[in-house]
């Protein structure tokens, strides 16, 4: 099969690789749709790593089961592939924390992922998709999508009437404000450095946005804002000074979401200010069962907007890839349609 490989350093090349063959418990799924995300990127400009190489990246996967003995997965099944798979066994997942299993294989990093025309995953990694929603849309909602609801409605504990601050409107971030909406939450405060993304973030709900650049503090502007600080600020940009500008936007007894991924050690507020406003920082990560449906659901209901996609087939894909990990990718979500004409 044709495959998007990964050998380390900046570029990905097209090879024709062989298939893998399907152990009991897995399934082989051809590919429709594979998002690129901002992690895959990460592994061409050095700051992050898969577990091996030359692996086949790409964890947001919409595909048509081909082959499979499993009961609950006929052939023609219309899917999407988890971006984690975790082992049910740990004590971890024995505690129905799934997304922070011991033993997690994540899609694309521990096993080939889906910048391919054909994979074999693991049976448990498949998520049923609604028939009439674009694979595309499908699969790169199941990933960020889902990311976000964990984020904002798990781990913020946003309802109806909560304020929400939203820190970095990218693929995250623009569902994460939709989800904050579809919530009830009020007001909702969009924070970012690109006035594109703070124009996008109006048009998904936003009742105020900040451009970052443009403001000394953006946590004094969000109490300005928000007669004097958000219940929720949720960070998706993995910057200190992000996490930094989240804490600083709270009302007393707000939580603080990091979200994003990054290496800067945090900076913020003394340890008075912690205590006597009772404040709380959480991380986020992935999913849970359920939420990955739940956000299709939403999305071919028309309740969720997908982000603004730019479709690459196979063959033009590595060096499209490539380009957008040397910062040429635009604003539109690449897409990798690998079953599109060769
Ligand atoms: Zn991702
Ligand atoms: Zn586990």
């Amino acid at each position: 099969v044709r495959a998007i490989r990964y050998h380390g350093g900046p570029t990905l090349r097209l090879e024709d690789i062989d298939p893998r063959p399907q152990a009991p418990g897995e399934v082989t799924v051809n590919v429709v749709a594979c998002g690129v995300c901002g992690s895959d990127l990460h592994f061409l400009d050095g700051t992050a790593h898969p577990s091996r190489t030359p692996i086949t990246l790409g964890h947001e996967i919409a595909g048509v089961v081909a082959v499979s003995d499993e009961a609950t997965w006929a052939p023609g099944a219309l899917v999407v592939v988890a971006a984690g798979v975790s082992c049910e066994q740990c004590r971890r997942c024995r505690e129905g924390r799934f997304n922070l299993c011991e033993h997690v294989q994540m899609t694309g990093i521990d096993f080939d992922g889906g910048w391919a025309e054909q994979i074999v995953v693991p049976a448990r990694a498949l998520i049923p998709r609604p028939v009439d929603l674009d694979p595309a849309a499908a699969a790169v909602a199941a990933d960020a999508g889902a990311t976000a609801f964990n984020a904002i409605a798990r781990r913020g504990e946003v309802k109806a009437g909560t304020g929400v601050a939203i820190i970095g409107i990218g693929g995250l971030g623009s569902f994460a404000t939709q989800i904050a909406k579809l919530l009830g939450a009020a007001p909702i405060v969009a924070i970012d450095v690109d006035t594109e993304a703070l124009e996008l973030a109006t048009a998904l709900g936003a009742d105020e946005v900040i451009d970052a650049t443009a403001v000394e503090s953006v946590g004094r502007e969000v109490k300005l804002l928000t007669e004097g600080g958000v219940g929720v600020a949720a960070e998706f940009v993995g910057a200190a000074a992000t996490v930094d500008a989240a804490v600083k936007s709270l009302r007393r007894g707000g939580i603080a979401i990091a979200a994003g991924i990054g290496n800067q050690p945090l900076v913020t507020i003394p340890p008075t200010l912690w205590a006597m406003s009772e404040y709380e920082l959480r991380g986020s990560f992935g999913s849970l069962p359920g939420d990955t449906e739940l956000v299709l659901e939403w999305l071919a209901a028309g309740d969720l907007q997908p982000p603004p996609l730019r479709r690459v087939r196979l063959d033009e894909a590595a060096d499209t890839i490539t380009a957008a990990a040397a910062g040429n990718g635009g604003r539109a979500r690449l897409v990798v349609e690998p079953q599109g004409v060769p």
